[in-house]
């Protein structure tokens, strides 16, 4: 069988990360590496491994291309390129998953915790009665309960706490309270006393936190949002932080990436910021994902991880 020619195409300095890391993972999959490059005619392509930032926009070119594998998990800025006539995977991984429930437990454990309190209170006086309640006694609404979300939820319900998720579709998951559709929004929105918002950025979701439904949360709840930006809408939330609504909230992405300098969510003092690193794709785990699909690929196997185009995510 004559070797695959894959595509790398992401930026120029990822090229020196993942070659090993694909070479490794291809060769361990059982793939002929010989055709990896980032470099090629188009009309010679098989596999287009692909981040969205890396320029190619127009696929038309690619008339033999059996799969475009995205780095990334998120394809907001991918699913509505029409040129995109294959199938599409998105990226799913150990690292993704992994990097998002330690985010995810590390800062719902902050709020749980009270540690800003303790942070804010280290001036001399002693004050015994400041004891956080048990996991069990606290909860948690997760929304999205896709790959990242469940992920999430189930490692927080391990350690005790009362979890409640939302999704488009029903789900089962053991240990957690599963709520779908609108209807089931304003339901896990009433359970948050932390609530963390997993899902992607589509015409459905865009706007979601709002001024409505933030005002079925319980008084003084925190969010975590490690999804996207697009999900809240950021006057709605400064609004509710600053009638105290809202006690913090952690923002991980935004509308716009890099987040302004004089955006007031750096300002505010119960907002924390971070550059969007809850999860990073990791080229070692990647490529095991990449490889995988190219493998299934090569098999005339169904691909791993396809995106839906219709719904968008
Ligand atoms: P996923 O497996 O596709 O899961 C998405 C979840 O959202 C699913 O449970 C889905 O419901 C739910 N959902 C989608 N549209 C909905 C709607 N209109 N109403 C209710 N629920 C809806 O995605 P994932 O891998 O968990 O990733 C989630 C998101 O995390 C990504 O899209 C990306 O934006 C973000 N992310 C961020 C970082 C970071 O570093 N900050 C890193 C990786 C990913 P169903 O289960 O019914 O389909």
């Amino acid at each position: 069988m004559p070797s695959p020619t894959i595509l790398f195409a992401a930026k120029s300095e990822k090229w020196a990360e993942y070659e090993p890391a694909l070479r490794m993972a291809l060769q361990k999959a059982g793939v002929d590496t010989t055709g990896l490059t980032t470099e090629a005619d188009p009309a010679e392509v098989d596999y287009i491994i692909y981040a969205p930032n890396s320029g190619l926009q127009d696929f038309t070119p690619f008339t033999r291309a059996k799969a475009v594998l995205s780095l990334w998990a998120g394809v907001e800025d991918i699913v509505g390129n029409e040129t995109i006539t294959m199938p599409l995977a998105r990226m799913v991984d150990y690292g993704l998953t992994q990097g998002m429930l330690e985010f995810v437990m590390g800062h719902v454990l902050r709020y749980h915790l009270m540690i800003d309190d303790f942070l804010a209170g280290q001036d001399g006086v002693w004050r015994p009665n400041l004891v956080p309640p048990l996991a069990r006694d606290r909860k948690v609404t997760i929304l999205g309960l896709g790959v990242l979300g469940a992920a999430a939820a189930q490692s927080l319900a391990r350690i005790g706490f009362d979890v409640a998720g939302w999704s488009r579709s029903p789900k089962s998951i053991e240990g957690i309270a599963c709520y779908h559709g609108e209807d089931g929004l304003f339901d896990a929105m009433r359970h948050a006393e932390i609530l963390v918002t997993l899902l992607p950025d589509t015409a459905a979701t865009r706007g979601l936190i709002n001024q409505t439904t933030l005002a079925a949360l319980p008084h003084g709840a925190k969010i975590i949002n490690p999804g996207r930006g697009s999900l809240i809408e950021d006057a709605a939330l400064l609004a509710a932080l600053d009638t105290g609504k809202i006690a913090a909230a952690t923002l991980d992405v935004f509308t716009i990436e890099p987040l302004p300098a004089s955006h007031p969510y750096w300002r505010h003092p119960r907002v924390t910021v971070t550059p969007h690193i809850a999860s990073a794709t990791r080229a070692e785990t990647a490529s095991e994902t990449i490889a995988e699909n190219i493998r299934r690929g090569e098999a005339g196997e169904t691909l791993l991880h396809l995106v839906d185009r219709a719904a968008g995510y």
